[in-house]
């Protein structure tokens, strides 16, 4: 795609999209990592279902790192791998409370040393939580960055995030994640996207070659 193109509907989308937050509620980067963990596999919805009645009685690593998987069990037990997850989630706790004075990093060299957090996920919570430059490479981004022709059909998720970096300013590559996120879920669905109502189909590469 051509510079300006490219350059136009970087406008577009967040001209179309300005301010568009996380699906998953959390009221601190601690509960935002307990949340994505969560809903890895899993529906946002389900997951927030679970954690708003999960948070009201455990908050803090300290109170995740006193408990057994079978203690989560009545808050997470519709969630996929919820036993596995609890798991992960209860050794997170006490990585953070030995390693990190009970506080989750800030960088994302450090949280990616926690098990059960990559790329996407760290990336999520230093954008969502702590409002720094992140692309976050979820599904939807993937699907809608390739099909606008942003980034080439063949790259994996590192590579779609170096791309995006590329052509994204720094400022805005969480708003512009989040954005193509949405996008993602509301227009641009995996099956059937519903090109003709869509406000970037003038400049999308999917809908201009079929
Ligand atoms: S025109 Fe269609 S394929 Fe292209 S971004 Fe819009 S919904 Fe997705």
């Amino acid at each position: 795609m051509k510079a300006y193109k490219v350059q136009k509907l970087i406008n577009k989308v967040l001209e179309v999209y300005p301010d568009e937050k996380l699906d998953l509620k959390f009221g601190s980067p601690f509960e935002l990592l307990v949340a994505s963990i969560l809903s890895a596999r899993a529906k946002d919805e389900v997951v927030n279902q679970a954690t708003e009645k999960l948070f009201q009685v455990y908050k803090t690593p300290e109170d995740f790192s006193k408990l057994k998987p079978e203690d989560l069990e009545p808050f997470i037990s519709r969630i996929n791998y919820w036993y596995k997850k609890a798991q992960i989630i209860i050794e997170a706790s006490k990585l953070l409370l030995e390693s990190y004075g009970g506080k989750v990093p800030e960088s994302k060299d450090e949280l990616l040393k926690i098990k059960g957090v990559g790329s996407k996920t760290a990336n999520m919570i230093l954008g969502g939580a702590f409002g720094k430059p992140a692309v976050v490479v979820d599904t939807h981004l993937d699907r809608v960055s390739k099909r606008l022709g942003l980034v080439s059909e063949k790259a994996k998720p590192d590579e779609v995030e170096a791309e995006i970096k590329k052509i994204v300013p720094e400022k805005d590559w969480t708003r512009f994640s989040f954005a193509l996120m949405r996008h993602g879920k509301k227009i641009c669905h995996a099956k059937n996207p519903e090109c003709e109502s869509c406000p970037f189909s003038d400049l999308c590469e999917f809908f201009n070659s079929r």
